[in-house]
């Protein structure tokens, strides 16, 4: 299988993570991407460079705006002089506002950044858009003919909104991928398997018919994403029906997750899609620091199989997964047993 991976997005490090209350360590860090290549290299694969095909592809997901946002941000906030923290972090939310762009990095942020484990460093914008780089170029080769690609996406994409930041996530490769795919392809549907309900995806879809989004997650009931992700969210207007989340109770183990994910499959297959988006996290792992679906290392392989099986020519992009210690090997796990 072909794998993308560019060392530039080895350079995103946040320092900072403000959650429920407390600051916390970050674990979105780049010892991830490492221990996914470990895995791919462990397999014989080498991870290719993608090459670069512009903004015009992320614009095609993103608002202007933003981009132009995430583009400056850390300059304009070390331009200011003050003595603020070394990355853009707001703790001001007016995500959805209208107004921003005249009034100041500050509001700016608070505009962009949707939550407070988002922070933008020097390197923030250059790590995104080549993590996205490799999302479309698994989607491109899943076009011309691959049975599967695979993106090593990090920092991760799903819970980037159209104009915002959040969740670890800058820019949303999984939809940035899709919308490619539609160039090509009539109906897409994006399988999300991480943890979380992948917010960003749902919104920038919800009132489409071509891109069909399912996600498998923990309940967002006092877990993130919260507000959204809940089993009444179908799709409005042209989008009705589009939209399916299939969250779990937490701590359920493989029994559950693999009868939602025959649900979801069976929705799919119904959408019959000419290509298929799988936003692949590993943070349903037992151990994993964010864990509320407890899987363990062979489930990974299960999951690839009855994922496989169905035939679907299928761009593979990374989200989650943070429990550095296995990483690796759910990975390879996945992989070995994905066929095609
Ligand atoms: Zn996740």
């Amino acid at each position: 299988m072909q794998s993308f991976f560019d060392d530039t997005q080895q350079l995103h490090h946040p320092q900072s993570y403000f959650s429920r209350g407390q600051m916390r360590r970050p674990q979105e860090v780049p010892e991830r991407s490492q221990a996914i290549l470990q895995a791919l290299s462990a397999m014989g694969w080498s991870a290719t460079v993608p090459p670069d095909q512009g903004w015009g592809p992320i614009a095609a997901v993103h608002d202007s705006d933003y981009v132009a946002f995430l583009k400056c941000a850390h300059a304009d906030w070390l331009a200011t002089g003050e003595d603020w923290g070394s990355e853009v972090m707001s703790n001001i939310y007016r995500v959805g506002s209208g107004r921003g762009a005249d009034m100041g990095i500050l509001a700016r942020a608070a505009r962009h950044l949707a939550d407070g484990s988002c922070p933008v460093g020097p390197e923030t914008a250059n790590s995104a858009y080549a993590g996205a780089q490799s999302a479309i170029a698994a989607a491109d080769a899943v076009a011309q003919g691959e049975r599967a690609a695979f993106a090593v996406c990090r920092p991760p994409g799903h819970h980037a909104r159209r104009d915002a930041a959040g969740g670890f996530c800058y820019l949303n490769n999984a939809a940035i991928a899709a919308q490619r795919l539609r160039e090509t392809c009539q109906r897409v549907l994006i399988l999300d398997v991480d943890l979380h309900h992948g917010q960003g995806i749902q919104e920038i879809f919800y009132h489409r018919a071509d891109v069909h989004y399912i996600s498998i997650h923990g309940d967002p009931v006092n877990f993130y994403p919260v507000v959204t992700g809940h089993a009444d969210e179908c799709g409005e207007g042209e989008g009705l029906g589009y939209n399916l989340n299939l969250p779990l109770p937490h701590g359920s183990e493989a029994p559950a997750f693999f009868a939602a994910l025959d649900r979801a499959l069976a929705a799919a297959v119904q959408f019959a899609p000419d290509a298929v988006v799988l936003a692949l996290g590993f943070d349903t792992y037992r151990e994993d620091p964010q864990a509320k679906i407890a899987l363990d290392t062979h489930d990974y392989g299960v999951m690839a199989e009855r994922i496989s099986n169905c035939g679907w020519p299928t761009a593979i992009v990374l989200e989650g997964g943070y429990h550095l210690p296995t990483l690796a090997l759910n990975t390879e796990t996945f992989f070995s047993h994905w066929k095609g």
